[in-house]
């Protein structure tokens, strides 16, 4: 069953034509990561797949509904989509459990005391137990990274959404992060779009590799075909700079 399907979709800002023609289709429980060099648009997509951004043309199909329609409710449609950003975006002000339970209970999801033992059970998954009560300002950026992924599994979500999300950790905490991720993945069978420049991750994780360079899908397949058998030249260039 298809969870996302991107047909022709195009955004353009002022004169500068960002995505140009997209076509991507993820499948239940899939992992899908996006490779491709910085301005390409890999952002763009993403964030068009939860109606953080609007398609200029296509559609956006999530959950078998077109979400680039207007009178879609978007809310309903972004409680399903948890997201993970490359700065956290965490509320600093409010201390980590909190910060977790927020958006269920303001949504009327879940009772405080439903939302305080699901905090606490996925402060557990991402290996943060003891931090139930901690100033968000006192983590690690590691840290503050898995509290933003418990945050957006509160919600329930059955696809998640992964924006760069190592990218502004210090390398020793790439990797809980990431095996977070992959826990996500394997054993929780989670439906995921990764943009990442971990090419570790996307060669063990991936179902498919998607490589995004000028606003287009040059080329896509299982992490063999991409890593070991490039065809676009595109890709192969990317490759040789990055591995
Ligand atoms: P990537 O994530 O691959 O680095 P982005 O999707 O962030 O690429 O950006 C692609 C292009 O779109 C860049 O030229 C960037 O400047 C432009 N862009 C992204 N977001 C906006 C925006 N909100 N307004 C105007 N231009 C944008
Ligand atoms: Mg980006």
């Amino acid at each position: 069953m298809s969870k996302i399907k991107v047909t022709d979709l195009h955004k353009q800002y002022a004169d500068n034509h960002v995505l140009k023609g997209v076509n991507l289709e993820v499948k239940d429980n899939e992992v899908v990561v996006i490779i491709g060099p910085s301005g390409s648009g890999k952002s763009t997509l993403l964030r068009t797949l939860n109606g953080l951004e609007q398609p200029t043309s296509g559609s956006v199909v999530v959950h078998g509904e077109d979400i680039a329609k207007k009178d879609i409710n978007i809310d309903k449609v972004r409680e399903q989509i948890g997201m993970v950003f490359q700065h956290f975006n965490l509320f600093n002000n409010l201390p980590v459990g909190e910060n977790i339970m927020l958006a269920p209970v303001q949504l009327g999801k879940m009772s405080k005391q439903e939302a305080k033992q699901t905090a606490e059970k996925l402060l557990k998954v991402v290996g943060l137990e003891d931090k139930f009560d901690a100033p968000v300002n006192s983590l690690s950026g590691g840290q503050k990274q898995r509290i933003a992924i418990a945050r957006a599994l509160a919600m329930n979500p059955d696809i998640m959404l992964f924006d760069e999300p190592t990218s502004a950790l210090d390398p020793e905490m790439v990797g809980d992060v990431l095996n977070v991720m992959k826990k996500l993945a394997t054993e929780d069978g989670m439906t995921m779009v990764v943009v990442t420049h971990e090419m570790g991750f996307a060669k063990e994780v991936a179902d498919r590799v998607v490589f995004v360079d000028q606003g287009i899908i040059q080329e896509q397949g299982t992490p063999d075909e991409i890593f070991n058998h490039p065809k676009n030249e595109r890709l192969k260039s990317f490759l040789s700079k990055v591995l």
